[in-house]
């Protein structure tokens, strides 16, 4: 738990710091971006400069939305905490993961009729599964499977073992699992570190994972991770169960999270 406080503090004084660089980043990537868009109408089509000035074009556009990611991660948003029937947002999401990810990659949905409801906000919930398919499809870049899985469980109870600082009672266990290249113990143990990247230079930004834990801490849930290189890694996600009929969320049950501007 004290891990976890830790992680927060430090999640919150980076999104501090990213946010307010993001934003200053973005003002002066407008400028290049339209003197790029202004030069390339005027210049006749065949200026010699124009392939450079493409290329400048180009690069302004992906760290334009590299700062945009930046700012999403900052943004103090409001959360809105619902009760959310996990299958539910599972089967609406996948839809959309499939257009993401792409063909190449088939996606199972397991679902347990008995997965219950959790309390979430929506459009977080959506971000995990987003960020953990994303991760996925990366980890298979010749295709392959990716199976969601929700499965009612009960922790802590006739013995069953339950990872420390891991929800008690009604649970219900989430779980993203690949076919991919897995990870060394060495990647494993830093992937929820913000900014904490294999991907390289302009195409990773090392904040998908760290926004994953952060919205499992924040729902009073747990994560953690089992990988094999060469075969695959699953994602496992315990999320409390409450009660269907609990009463819908009062303003004041919103959660701040820190946002620069
Ligand atoms: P990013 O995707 O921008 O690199 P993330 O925080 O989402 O940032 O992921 C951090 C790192 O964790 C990735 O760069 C990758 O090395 C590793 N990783 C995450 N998911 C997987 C996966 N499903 N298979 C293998 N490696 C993964």
């Amino acid at each position: 738990l004290e891990e976890q406080y830790r992680h927060a503090q430090k999640m919150e004084a980076v999104g501090r710091l990213a946010g307010g660089i993001a934003h200053d980043f973005n003002n002066l990537l407008t400028v290049i971006g339209g003197y790029s868009n202004l030069l390339l109408e005027d210049l006749p089509h065949d200026n010699q400069y124009r392939p450079a000035i493409e290329e400048i074009r180009e690069a302004g556009e992906r760290a334009t939305n590299l700062t945009r990611q930046l700012l999403a991660f900052s943004r103090k948003q409001v959360l809105q905490p619902a009760v959310l029937d996990l299958n539910d947002v599972v089967t609406q999401t996948g839809r959309m993961l499939q257009r993401l990810i792409g063909e190449d990659i088939s996606i199972s949905l397991i679902l347990d009729p008995a997965a219950g409801c959790v309390k979430a906000d929506p459009g977080q919930l959506e971000q995990v599964l987003m960020n953990l398919a994303v991760n996925a499809r990366d980890a298979m870049p010749q295709g392959g499977r990716l199976t969601i899985e929700t499965v009612a469980v009960e922790t802590g109870r006739h013995g069953s073992s339950s990872p420390p600082g891991a929800p008690r009672g009604r649970c219900v266990r989430l779980a993203v699992t690949d076919n991919g290249s897995g990870m060394t113990d060495e990647v494993k143990n830093r992937i929820f570190e913000p900014f904490f990247t294999t991907k390289g230079i302009g195409k990773g930004t090392g904040l998908g994972l760290a926004m994953v834990f952060g919205f499992v801490t924040q729902s009073g849930g747990h994560i953690c991770t089992s990988s094999t290189i060469g075969s695959g890694t699953t994602f496992t996600i315990l999320l409390p169960v409450v009660d269907e009929m609990s009463s819908p969320p009062r303003p004041g049950d919103a959660h701040l999270t820190p946002r620069a501007q």
